[in-house]
């Protein structure tokens, strides 16, 4: 079975009209208006100002990048990056970029590097312009920032410090303290060059010096204090070998790389707002230049006017945790299967669990661009599911807890042996996609919930004595039960009501308050279905440090055999439905196969957690 395209009445790009605005969009649309970028030359790759200057017009009216460290698998917070950064891309004539953050010589593998790139396509999205991917390594840049750092040493801007770690710790101060100059901030630019060019030679030992941007030990910003730039480590990295034993400081690296690559709005989370300083002097002193006493010129570096930083606020979702490291421990752990786990917030559990790209787009969009930080509630993305999914899954019937009902009169009335023909809408709110055909039976499978020996008060399923309609199928009336040794429930008994089948003449002469969904035990398939629930019992698993392992839901799975109609018999992975009553459920993209289905719960029907 096919799943229809996605009603137009929920695709997000129907809401691309009337978009509410945010401070970003405010921001980009001042810039455009007034030409803050307009004179940008672009050299057709990422480059320093005499390359861009070589180029042409920069056909991006504005570049945009998301920088991955490629260090696990992205999540939800990521998508809500990915949106932002592609989406205002998209939406003012831009480029985004995609640039993998790889100046941390450790921990990056090509698995994530491809898990990312699929990630972001998978999400609607693309790097693509023109001729041009847009995909970058940041560690393609190494021999600039290491040219940058050189000029920063020459104008007077750095210095190498041989301080040990314990003497730079305490000399830089705290809030209510200025830092203390090291004693090896004032040597001549000449000494300090010397000093680098033989940190980079290999000549001294790993932590031994540091290079040091010379700012103000007394900067408000603990951030100002002469950050360090550039480490002494030797490490071998995946894509520059043994070229490097020293390494440039993220906080470094970062500005330079957007600089290079034209950036023109530099967005990120808020916990960077203290990095601006940092990142501004840095692009200032990398576009002006410096006369020196002996009348050289020196800079101009990079492409005037440079990028901007813009933070906004991370997502946090409540029954979830959003750090790589975090959800690595998982896995690694064995708490869950993989990063596709369908409880991960992985995009590739998201996958798995049944999520669409319409669903998680729909949700950013929702959640907006906002300054302060905050929880979102998870039944917020679940209902993006619900309401994407609602227009375009199939719909089937499905027995998550079955138990045999028979139709003691069926002989009778409808002939020993006979099965009828049922049908129903695969949709029912299109006809065009034709119907789906069932059939019923002396016996059916019906769900355990649905009979009561001794009804509750307002129960108006199968009781004995009580009449429901098996949906699509007839009106039935309960007669009894039989039960084991231990009093648990084998079989139900029911009489059939001639001449009450959905769609004949009269089938509504019997009114009945009740109408229970069933599958035919004669052409009812077994499936295995994988019943999820939150991963954490606490909204916030991880905040305030705590350990969000001791908050593990212990049944985040359930596994049943359930009996489901055979139109199911043609899913194919990744297929989405919905099982009436039940919720929407998708084929297992990893263990689904033709005659062993396995479907997971994607979302049930209704908010069963939202307050
Ligand atoms: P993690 O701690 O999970 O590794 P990170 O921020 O270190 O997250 P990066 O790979 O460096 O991960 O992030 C790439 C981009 O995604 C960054 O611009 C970052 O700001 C953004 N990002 C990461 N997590 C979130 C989040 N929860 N909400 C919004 N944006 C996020
Ligand atoms: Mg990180």
């Amino acid at each position: 079975m096919t799943s229809p395209a996605p009603s137009k009445a929920t695709h997000p790009a129907d809401k691309e009209a009337h978009k509410p605005s945010n401070f970003l969009r405010q921001i980009i649309e001042k810039d455009l208006a007034e030409g803050t970028y307009a004179s940008r030359r672009w050299g057709g790759s990422p480059g320093d100002a005499a390359h861009h200057a070589a180029g042409q017009p920069d056909p991006a009216k504005i570049r945009t990048r998301f920088p991955p460290e490629p260090n696990g698998y992205l999540h939800v917070g990521h998508a809500k990056s990915i949106c932002i950064n592609f989406g205002l891309a998209r939406d003012y004539g831009g480029v985004c970029h995609l640039r993998f953050d790889d100046t941390n010589p450790e921990k990056e593998e090509l698995e994530y590097v491809n898990s990312i790139k699929d990630a972001v396509k998978w999400l609607g999205f693309g790097w693509e312009n023109g001729g041009e991917s847009n995909l970058y390594q940041a560690s393609d840049y190494f021999d600039f920032m290491y040219r940058a750092a050189e000029h920063l040493i020459e104008a007077g801007h750095a210095y190498v410090d041989e301080q040990t770690v314990e003497q730079m710790r305490i000399n830089r101060g705290d809030f209510g303290h200025p830092g203390t100059n090291s004693p090896f901030r004032s040597r001549t630019a000449a000494e300090n060059l010397a000093r680098f060019h033989e940190m980079k030679a290999g000549l001294h030992e790993d932590g031994s010096m540091v290079l040091r941007a010379k700012i103000d030990m007394a900067s408000p910003n603990i951030n100002l204090r002469d950050p360090a730039i550039y480490r002494i480590r030797r490490a071998t990295h995946h894509n520059t070998g043994d070229k490097w034993c020293i390494y440039p400081m993220y906080t470094f690296a970062h500005p330079i790389e957007d600089a290079l690559e034209n950036i023109t709005h530099s967005l990120c989370t808020l916990e960077f707002e203290d990095q601006r300083p940092f990142y501004d002097w840095l692009l200032e002193r990398l576009t002006e230049t410096t006369t020196l006493p002996d009348g050289r010129v020196l800079g101009g570096l990079i492409s005037a006017p440079p990028p901007r930083q813009y933070e906004f606020a991370r997502l946090n979702l409540t029954y979830v945790v959003t750090s790589k490291r975090k959800l690595a421990q998982l896995v690694y752990d064995h708490k869950v299967s993989g990063w596709d786990d369908p409880r991960m917030p992985t995009l590739v559990g998201l996958r798995r669990r049944g999520y669409t790209p319409e669903a998680i787009q729909l949700f950013a969009e929702r959640i907006g661009v906002t300054k302060s930080d905050s929880w979102i509630d998870y039944s917020t993305l679940e209902g993006c599911l619900r309401e994407t999914l609602d227009g375009s899954a199939a719909r089937a019937m499905a027995v998550l807890d079955p138990v045999k009902l028979v139709l003691t009169n069926w002989d009778e009335v409808m002939g020993a042996g006979k099965l009828d023909d049922c049908s129903a809408p695969i949709h029912p709110h299109h006809p065009e996609l034709g119907k789906r055909n069932f059939k019923i039976g002396k016996e059916v499978w019906i769900e355990r919930g649905d009979f009561e020996e001794t009804p509750p008060k307002g129960f108006f399923r199968l009781f004995p004595g009580n009449k429901v309609r098996l949906k699509y199928g007839h009106v039935i009336e309960c007669t009894g039960c039989t039960k084991d040794a231990e009093g648990k429930i084998t079989e139900v008994q029911a009489t059939l009501i001639p001449d009450t089948k959905s769609g004949t003449p009269g089938s509504d002469s019997v009114k009945v308050k009740g109408v229970i969904t069933w599958v035919a035990v004669a052409d009812g398939l077994s499936a295995e279905v994988r019943m999820y629930d939150r991963l954490f019992l606490e909204a916030q698993p991880d905040a305030g440090g705590k350990d969000f392992i001791e908050s593990l839901n212990p049944n985040s799975l359930k596994v049943v055999t359930a009996m489901v109609e055979p139109s199911l018999a043609s899913a194919k992975a990744d297929d989405k439905f919905q099982f009436e009553r039940h919720g929407y459920f998708v084929a297992d993209r990893v263990d689904h196969a033709a005659g062993r289905p396995v479907f997971n719960l994607a979302v049930g029907l209704k908010d069963s957690w939202g307050k």
